[in-house]
């Protein structure tokens, strides 16, 4: 057998991949995106394409896609489809959240599956990649709708998860209050109460501290590292943040305590722009507590205003931290943000900038750090999370959060040293993808064709 060349290998891959999965736009664009930036480690290593490893880790290890059935408060049945993709455990169990959304489909779960192998691998907390969710929309459903829904999803997702199996979290739709539901089921179901199955639990029952502020405060430690590397940093600066879930909330706390002014948070109705800072307080209230719409915030806060649809990339400032959801920062937005003179970008969703988009910030000079690198900091914890659980020990606030702070530190190096060793330093994409292809590569090649 002759080593073909790493240009052929990843053609024949992207090839592959694209004629299986020709209906997963999402799945393609995160492969692709990959792919594209592989060539220097191929040149390097040829066993890897000798071991098949990339037509191997393209590939999920297992699909799993169930009815999820249910009945509403009128008494009404209804049904939803549930999905969790087992990506890949060359490296640990699977890990990865469970997103509930109306746009959760097979090609959204195989792309947050295969980026989660990716980041995952670059927390260096030995967890392997996977991902799940429905098409289940928990807003505008009581509590106890959102409770059946859980109890339903977990009957099926019961026989397919385990501490050292396959260990789900939160994700958008999927925060403590569905984390507590699908917990209880899992113990009843199973008469165990075994702690390390779900992550993002409540601090009271096993959950870790610093969890649900933990990707927030990551994706703004890396954004912090990346601007240490050029002399610079976050205090006195406008930052741009959409979304106003866990992690656009507490990317703005902490941008705040390091001195920045955030000023926008959005959701599906549209944006906010706050002048004077996000109260952060009042931004909790109206989204955590009352879960109500983010205009709201604008009806309480004087200096505020609130633009109705649109997009929050309208607005301009010297960072950005895309906390929303794929596919949601384009390249015209990219060309406005870049003219407003815009310094850089921490990725807190899951692939939310277009590839165009990222490519107009790398010409333009624009520091960018990706998700899988940026916003590693919530599985990281969830990894912690495991670990308390497993040695039944608890971590006080402190300790939590120096700890996701060394890890960002960690995550933030050696995605910097691999983009200087496979020759673009600071180009963090192709970092981020070499350090945790390397990782990954490594340990399948050693499991041996599995
Ligand atoms: N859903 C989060 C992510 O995208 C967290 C996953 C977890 O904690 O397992 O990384």
């Amino acid at each position: 057998m002759t080593t073909p060349t790493p240009e052929f290998h990843l053609r024949t891959v992207a090839e592959t991949v694209a004629s299986r999965s020709a209906a997963e736009p999402e799945f393609l664009q995160a492969v692709n995106e990959v792919l594209e930036t592989l060539h220097p480690v191929l040149a390097e290593h040829p066993e890897f394409m000798e071991a098949g490893v990339l037509d191997r880790l393209v590939e999920p290890e297992r699909q799993l896609i169930f009815r999820v059935p249910w009945t509403d408060d009128s008494g009404q049945v209804r049904v939803n489809r549930g999905y969790r993709v087992q990506f890949n455990s060359a490296l640990g169990p699977y890990k990865g959240g469970l997103r509930f959304h109306p746009s959760v489909n097979l090609s959204v779960v195989k792309f947050l599956g295969f980026e989660q192998i990716f980041k995952n691998a670059l927390t260096s907390q030995r967890i392997g990649g996977g991902k799940g969710g429905s098409d289940f929309d928990p807003s505008g459903k009581s509590d106890a709708e959102v409770m059946r829904f859980c109890q339903s999803f977990m009957m099926e997702l019961v026989h397919h998860i385990g501490e050292d199996t396959d260990i789900p979290a939160g994700d958008i739709g999927v925060g403590a209050r569905e984390i507590g539901y699908l917990f209880g089921q899992y113990r009843r179901i199973t008469q165990r109460y075994e702690s390390g199955v779900l992550t993002g639990k409540g601090v009271g029952w096993g959950g870790a501290e610093v969890r649900t502020e933990a990707t927030g405060y990551g994706a703004v430690f890396f954004a912090e590292e990346m601007l240490a590397r050029a002399g610079e940093g976050i205090a006195g600066r406008r930052a741009i943040v959409s979304g106003s879930g866990n992690v656009a909330t507490y990317a703005i706390e902490k941008i705040q305590q390091l001195g920045g002014t955030p000023i926008t948070a959005s959701d599906s109705s549209g944006y906010i722009v706050d002048e004077a800072g996000i109260d952060v307080d009042l931004l909790k209230q109206v989204k955590e507590v009352e879960r109500a719409r983010i205009s709201v915030y604008a009806d309480r806060r004087p200096s505020a205003r609130f633009v109705s649809g649109g997009s929050v990339w309208e607005v301009t400032g010297e960072l950005a931290f895309p906390c929303a959801t794929q596919n949601e920062l384009d390249a015209n937005h990219a060309r406005s943000l870049v003219a407003g003179g815009l310094r850089a970008v921490a990725e807190g969703a899951n692939m939310p900038t277009t590839p165009e988009a990222v490519e107009i910030f790398q010409q333009a000079g624009v520091l960018f750090a990706p998700g899988k690198a940026a916003n590693a900091g919530g599985v990281a914890t969830s990894a912690l999370e495991m670990r308390q659980n497993a040695a039944r020990s608890r971590w006080d606030r402190d300790t939590s959060e120096s700890r996701l702070h060394d890890i960002m530190r960690d995550v933030h190096n050696s995605t910097y040293e691999a983009s200087e060793r496979y020759g673009r330093p600071g180009d963090y994409v192709l970092g981020a993808n070499s350090a945790a292809f390397v990782t990954v590569a490594q340990a399948m090649l050693a499991q041996g064709v599995i």
